[in-house]
Parts: structure tokens; C-alpha cells; sequence
């Protein structure tokens, strides 16, 4: 019998997840088919109960129901818990267990592929919506000496520093205005974009003159951005979403398999379905 995993979200015009995961499947020979499975809102219940039929593996779960699928599934692992947000669905007997794979996709991505040590240093986090609540907790795994979390409704920053306080030292919800007109940026040793702003060509959060020239710029998104073509142009380091994608992605491979990801594979896929080669 052919299993099934797939992508819930809303709308999935442009993912690569398909690409990346079938090759995973095929590397292993595992009869599966990874599917896009656009849910509009009022049938996100029956999409998740569909996933506890024996054929099927699980699923990812992207923009909008990261926080919304949580009420329909039986358990979250610890970390989705704490994040309150699960991009990863895997199904034990028929019991639907979420899982956040974002935050050590994130981690690895910043370390090997940025490498970079986020203990002791100074991080900007653009953004406080479900990549950005993961990429703070993962990061506060890390002991950073200050974490500023700006966001356009500051309420949702000041939530993620209180939930954090236990575990940080230093973690300061902040706005754009504040940002701007302070010294955080210059001090600043990590620039995290962890908003959809970069999406559309030539938009960008931080004007050139502001970006930290001694600085990782990290972009979650896996298509070059203005923010980062200008953080090259003033000589930061940089990195795209595209590790990160790649890790979450092997991690929830592993979660319904039981088995290793074949994660250079999986990238040179998600690269070819990007139209980068690979
Ligand atoms: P989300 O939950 O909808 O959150 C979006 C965040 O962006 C919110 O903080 C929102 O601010 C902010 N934002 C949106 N438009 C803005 C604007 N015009 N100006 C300033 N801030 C704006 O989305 P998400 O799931 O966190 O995803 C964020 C981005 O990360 C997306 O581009 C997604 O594709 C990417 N991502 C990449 C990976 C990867 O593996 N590479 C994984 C997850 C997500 P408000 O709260 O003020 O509305």
C-alpha cells in the first residue's frame, strides 16, 4: 500500500517541501507520495482527522494554521508546546502528535551553515508570528547576551520576551521607531528577517545604511531579498531561508520514518524546484 504525507496550508502556490520530501521517500524507497493539500479555514478539522488514517505518515503544516492546528491534535511535543506553534503533524496508531521542527532547522542552518555561536552575542529578531516565536526559542537555548524582538504589534514581542524571561537574561520587546532610533543595530551580531517583508522584490525592513556590516544577516525566506543583496553590498555575512528549510524538513522526514534524512539529497532537490540547479 502506497502511504501518503502532504503539506496543509493556505494557499501553497509556490512550495518546494514536494520536491524535497519525494526525494527523501525515493532515496529510501519508501512507497509514499508527498501531496500539496490547500485547506481553506473551515475544513482544517477534517484535513487534520484524515491524517490518522493508517496510509498516511503525517504532514507539515505552514501559514495560517501553525498556531490553529494545535486544538485538533492529541499531543504536542515539548518544544511545539513552548513555541505554541506546530509545523510538523506525525501520527502514532491514530493519535496525531505536533511537533515543531523550525527551531532546530533554525538552529543547525545558523550553525553550520552560518556558523556562528549565538552564546554571548547580541540578536535582532525581526518579526514575532510563528518562525519568529521558534527562532527565538531556539535561540535561547543558546545563552545570547541580548535577544530585541521588533514587531509591528509590539503586544506579540512582549509576549514571547515574557514567556522567555525564565530562560533569558535580556530579552527586549522592541518597535521599528525604537530600533531605528537607537544603538541596537550597530552593536548587533545577528540580524534575523523572520517576516514575509522580501517576498516581493526591491521591499525591505532595514534601509541599507542601517544594516550592521560586522553582522550575520539571516533571512528566513529561501528566495534572494533586498535585505540580503544589501547586507553582500555593505560586507556582512549572510543566509537565506534555504538551510533552514532543508533541516526542518529532514527532522520531520525523521519523525514519520524512523529513519535518517538524506539531507544533501534533499537539498539539491528543494535547489532544482527553486530553479538554482543543484
Ligand atoms: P506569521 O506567523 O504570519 O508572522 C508574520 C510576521 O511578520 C509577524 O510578526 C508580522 O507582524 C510580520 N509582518 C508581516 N508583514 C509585515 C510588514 N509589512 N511589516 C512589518 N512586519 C510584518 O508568519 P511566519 O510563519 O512567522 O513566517 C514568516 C516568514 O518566515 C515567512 O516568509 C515564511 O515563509 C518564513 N519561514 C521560513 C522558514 C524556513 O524554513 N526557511 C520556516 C518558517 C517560516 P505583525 O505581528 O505586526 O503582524
Amino acid at each position: 500500500m502506497k502511504s501518503i504525507a502532504g503539506l496543509i496550508g493556505f494557499p501553497l502556490a509556490h512550495s518546494i517541501s514536494p520536491a524535497m520530501q519525494q526525494a527523501a521517500f525515493d532515496y529510501h524507497h519508501i512507497p509514499a507520495e508527498y501531496c500539496l493539500w490547500e485547506v481553506e479555514p473551515d475544513g482544517l478539522r477534517a484535513a487534520l482527522d484524515r491524517l490518522r488514517r493508517p496510509d498516511c505518515l503525517g504532514a507539515n503544516v505552514t501559514i495560517p494554521y501553525k498556531r490553529q492546528a494545535i486544538a485538533y491534535l492529541d499531543e504536542l511535543s515539548s518544544d511545539a508546546a513552548k513555541i505554541a506553534a506546530v509545523n510538523t503533524i506525525a501520527r502514532c496508531d491514530s493519535r496525531l502528535i505536533g511537533h515543531n521542527t523550525d527551531a532546530p532547522g533554525f538552529l543547525r542552518a545558523l550553525e553550520e551553515d552560518g556558523r556562528f555561536n549565538a552564546s554571548g552575542k547580541q540578536v535582532v529578531l525581526l518579526g514575532a508570528g510563528g518562525a519568529a516565536r521558534a527562532v527565538a526559542f531556539a535561540l535561547a537555548t543558546r545563552c545570547p547576551s541580548a535577544l530585541y524582538v521588533v514587531n509591528r504589534q509590539q503586544d506579540r514581542a512582549e509576549d514571547i520576551c515574557a514567556e522567555l524571561a525564565a530562560d533569558m537574561e535580556r530579552c527586549s520587546a522592541i518597535g521599528y521607531q525604537e530600533l531605528f532610533g537607537s544603538g541596537v543595530l550597530n552593536k548587533c551580531d545577528l540580524l534575523v528577517n523572520a517576516t514575509p517583508v522580501g517576498l516581493q522584490e526591491g521591499e525591505t525592513l532595514i534601509p541599507r545604511p542601517s544594516i550592521p556590516a560586522g553582522a550575520l544577516v539571516c533571512d528566513l525566506t529561501y528566495r534572494p531579498t533586498k535585505l540580503l543583496e544589501d547586507a553582500e553590498s555593505v560586507g556582512a555575512r549572510t543566509l537565506d531561508g534555504l538551510p533552514m528549510l532543508v533541516y526542518q524538513g529532514a527532522v520531520s522526514f525523521s519523525l514519520w520514518t524512523g529513519m535518517e534524512a538524506p539531507v544533501r539529497l534533499m537539498k539539491e532537490a528543494a535547489l532544482r524546484a527553486l530553479g538554482r540547479g543543484g
